[in-house]
């Protein structure tokens, strides 16, 4: 019954390990969705655009409002010009930006560039546009890339480059001069920079650098970001594409056959979070900081391999001292024991054998992260870990 494009990929997953989280009682580390509420001026802004009467289709391209906020949170925080109106899509979230991105660019048998692990809907995206992906490996430790096999990876059918940072699933935030090593194949090829960026403001070491403020990349980049990830709202599935609006006619052309418009008054409520002031944009990183040592420090501490991630939800862990021989056997006997991770070997074309890590996700409660670690430490035979900070919110528990 399925297309032969969509055959190989089954049910994603994120929506698998969930599934099972929920069957047997496993505290969710797997799945990037905060179990916390987000800002309660947002929620209201929405509320009151409901209330309000604002129920029928957006602008094709988002509400005027939207984009006003958009531009200017693009000058405030990214050192970004963007054009209100041509220059911006407001998308059912980042994923919708990121099919219609690769859906419009490209055509059968055009090639891109992406680097592994990726975040999953890249793969089947490209498929779906009968396209063909080439992926250049970040390596462990450090997942940076070796910039002779990113060479490697264009040619004359190169149309699109996808570029992701701060990254999911190792948490690196890439430099500037890898930046630019990128940049310089996009310019030498002619091809497109798509600019997945979705965790922009969860970065925790060192500073988030949108390509397309590199020298030449402003009209070549579509850089895609959303409101679920910054204001923890990952439900609303609200996002957007910005870029020079030469470049951005092909995702916009997509975009009006696929979903058209995006849900109008959550469309109001992200206006009002955009517009909040810088003090308020920084500290949304305040308690993910918590949150990511709590589960640093308490990985290191059950014998995992860590390093911290510079930016976003997740940290990718190695396993080696457990004795577990692949992610995919990890994931299982850490779900035994009462927690649900992520394999990555489904962030790659072709995964070599044996991965040797875990994803965890750190956008939970610090009371889910100590029950993570508790079960943890008591199935692992660390039963003495410290479990600090159990319960200091006071959150309800809401079902996944
Ligand atoms: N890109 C990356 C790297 C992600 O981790 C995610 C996860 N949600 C998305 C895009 C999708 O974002 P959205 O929920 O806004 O569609
Ligand atoms: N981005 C989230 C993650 O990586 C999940 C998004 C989804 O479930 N599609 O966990």
């Amino acid at each position: 019954m399925v297309s032969r494009r969509l055959q190989p990929f089954g049910t994603t997953i994120f929506t698998e390990i969930t599934a099972r989280a929920q069957a047997v009682g496993a505290v969710n580390l797997a799945q990037g969705f905060p179990d916390f509420d987000g800002p309660d001026f947002v929620k209201q802004a929405a509320i009151q655009a409901i209330e309000g009467g604002q129920a029928q289709y957006a602008r094709m391209t988002g509400i005027p409002a939207l984009h006003e906020a958009i531009a200017g949170w693009y000058a405030r925080r990214r050192g970004l010009t963007v054009q209100p109106g041509d220059g911006i899509v407001v998308t059912s979230g980042a994923t919708e930006a990121i099919h219609d991105a690769v859906v419009g660019l490209c055509d059968p048998g055009d090639e891109v560039v992406l680097f592994e692990p990726f975040y999953d809907s890249y793969h089947a995206v490209i498929r779906m546009a009968g396209a063909t992906p080439r992926a250049v490996r970040l390596h462990a430790p450090d997942w940076t890339f070796d910039p002779a096999e990113l060479a490697a990876a264009f040619g004359p059918r190169t149309r699109l480059v996808i570029v992701n940072t701060p990254h999911n699933p190792t948490g690196r935030v890439m430099r500037a001069d890898e930046l630019d090593a990128i940049a310089a194949l996009a310019i030498a090829h002619d091809v497109t920079v798509l600019a997945d960026e979705v965790y922009e403001e969860l970065v925790y070491d060192g500073q988030h650098v949108s390509i397309a403020t590199r020298p030449g990349m402003a009209d070549r980049t579509i850089t895609v970001s959303s409101l679920g990830k910054t204001f923890s709202l990952t439900g609303w599935k609200v996002g957007w594409a910005v870029g020079a609006p030469e470049r951005l006619v092909a995702l916009r052309r997509a975009h009006q056959f696929v979903t058209f418009a995006t849900a109008t008054p959550l469309q109001w409520a992200a206006a009002t979070a955009l517009n909040a002031d810088d003090a308020t944009l920084d500290a949304i990183r305040e308690p993910f900081l918590v949150r990511r040592a709590q589960l640093v420090d308490g990985l290191a501490a059950l014998d995992f391999d860590v390093t911290a991630p510079e930016g976003g939800y997740f940290a990718t862990v190695g396993f080696r001292r457990h004795g577990w021989t692949s992610d995919t056997q990890a994931v299982d006997a850490l779900m035994a024991l009462g927690v649900a991770a992520i394999p990555p070997s489904s962030f790659y074309l072709d995964a070599p054998g044996g991965l040797p890590w875990v994803r965890f996700a750190f956008c939970k409660r610090t009371d889910t992260i100590a029950e993570g670690l508790r079960r943890l430490g008591a199935g692992l035979g660390c039963a003495s870990h410290p479990v600090e900070g159990a319960n200091p919110e006071q959150a309800k528990p809401r079902p996944q």
